[in-house]
């Protein structure tokens, strides 16, 4: 341990079942009762069709690298120790986009159209931050 830590994202109200299924490394996603389009980020009424009957899902987490761009600078001191790293936004085969980090491979080499899954990183209060990681089901190039 050595550092400052890193950041750790506050719970509201409505995120907290967002972050309580990342104590099981499980990722559970807003769904719309009435349009039935998924949502992210955690709210209270659906950015769709504005009904508030939103639903709690599992969700895979799995999806397409839609943007990427390497971090030569850290935007945080606890995360000075890991440049270079790669922000993304990935569009998950649920139906929403989000913005993410993909690590488990060099951060020069996450790329658009890469397939990639969740990568949960341990925070000290047992939540898990979600991260993203290449899928293994795609071949290397
Ligand atoms: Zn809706």
């Amino acid at each position: 341990m050595s550092g400052p830590s890193r950041f750790e994202p506050p719970v509201s109200a409505v995120s907290e079942p967002f972050w309580e299924a990342t104590r099981q490394r499980r990722l559970v996603l807003q769904h719309c009762g009435s349009c039935e389009r998924a949502v992210w980020y955690p709210r209270v009424m659906c950015p769709h069709c504005g009904h508030a009957d939103l639903e709690w899902r599992e969700a895979a987490g799995r999806g397409v690298v839609y943007a990427v761009s390497v971090q030569y600078r850290a935007a945080h001191p606890g995360l000075a120790d890991r440049v270079p790293y790669a922000v993304a936004l990935v569009d998950l085969d649920e139906g929403v986009r989000m913005m993410t980090s993909v690590v488990g491979c060099a951060a020069e080499d996450v790329h658009v159209g890469q397939r990639v899954r969740p990568a949960w990183e341990p925070l000290t209060d047992g939540r898990h931050l979600l991260l993203h990681e290449p899928d293994g089901d795609e071949p290397d190039v």
